[in-house]
């Protein structure tokens, strides 16, 4: 399963979370097998893909105080107002 993330309000899926863009605060996560097909796919997670640069996040819950509650195809959580 991989994990990925959206920033509230944004239309771009990021799953590297070495990506400049990855957010950390006011997104959505969800972890699924398979790239969403909703939304945009972040270009710079594209390009660390396809070098082999793309670090994934393992420990999903470690950085956040989530809402956990599930969905008919993958499970969903929301993290919001993160004290950093
Ligand atoms: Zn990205």
């Amino acid at each position: 399963m991989e994990i990925y993330r959206r920033r509230l309000g944004k239309d771009t899926w990021h799953w590297c979370t070495n990506c400049i863009n990855w957010p950390k605060r006011d997104y959505v996560e969800v972890e699924r097998q398979m790239r969403p097909t909703t939304y945009e796919l972040c270009d710079q997670c594209l390009a660390k893909d396809k070098t082999g640069n793309c670090k994934t996040n393992d420990n999903p819950s470690a950085s956040g105080i989530g809402v956990k509650s599930q969905h008919s195809t993958f499970s969903f959580i929301v993290c919001s107002i993160l004290p950093y």
